[in-house]
């Protein structure tokens, strides 16, 4: 019997932004779970892609570029859509939205206070809301527990926030291994806890999606928001790494 699968027009702009702006960026590295990726961006047959008799592009830029012909030719899409969205998402929506959050936390206790308690109602009043961020939870660092986000299940992420979700944050085994042994995984991402810091996970969902409140750096008493922000990194908003230190501001 022949089975109908029906999709939204919501889906399918879904799966070809994230597929689309990840082959744009050659951003669909698995992580292996064997040490820090090096890159966001490391693929498993990377070498092909120096190859300069090669004639076709990688796979995944293959089945993306299939996917959107046939969507296009069945008049679902609107390829000049498609660009602007993707287009929205590389230069205007990425991780310095997320971080300008922090920082302003970081120097504002009622701000803080209000991003932590109802985070959907400031994050809308400044405008930042909207696909793949309609439910957004802020999720604070303190010296006894480290927050780690996740999504088990696939990759969903605060879009509006923090941009395209990184490849290995998309991989089989950080989903995996960031509940079973988040410790371990962190130590991977270079952070290493403290035995009474306590490891929290967070799983997000398409309901929930998280976002980590980082931990001041010491010696950031007199910097401004704007060198605030410089020194949070998306990593340090999902949880696997930390915000760079004081002498790195810009
Ligand atoms: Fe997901």
């Amino acid at each position: 019997m022949r089975k109908t699968v029906t999709v939204s027009t919501s889906q399918i702009f879904c799966i070809l932004i994230r597929s689309s702006a990840t082959c744009i960026r050659a951003n669909t590295g698995r992580w292996t779970g064997a040490g820090k990726p090096a890159q966001d961006n490391a693929m498993p047959h990377d070498h092909h892609d120096d190859n300069p008799h090669r004639l076709l592009p990688s796979e995944p830029a293959l089945r993306v570029k299939a996917l959107e012909t046939i969507l296009v030719e069945k008049g679902l899409i609107d390829p000049a859509a498609l660009d602007a969205i993707i287009d929205l998402y590389e230069r205007d929506i990425g991780p310095q939205i997320g971080a300008g959050l922090v920082a302003r936390a970081w120097n504002d206790p009622e701000f803080r206070a209000a991003l932590l308690t109802d985070a959907d109602r400031v994050i809308t009043e400044l405008g930042h809301g909207g696909r793949q961020g309609e439910h957004v939870v802020v999720v604070e660092n303190t010296p006894d527990t480290h927050n780690l986000v996740v999504c088990t299940l696939c990759s969903c992420y605060p879009w509006p926030l923090l941009g395209i979700p990184p490849g290995w944050y998309k991989s089989d085994s950080y989903r995996a291994r960031a509940v079973r042994e988040p410790r371990a995984v962190l130590a991977e991402f270079g952070v290493t806890l403290a035995e009474g810091t306590t490891a929290r996970v967070w799983d997000s969902t398409a309901e929930i999606r998280y976002l980590v409140l980082p931990m001041r750096p010491e010696g950031t008493e007199g910097l401004d928001e704007a060198a605030l922000a410089s020194l949070v990194t998306r990593d340090s908003m999902i949880g696997a790494g930390l915000p760079r230190s004081a002498g790195t501001a810009a």
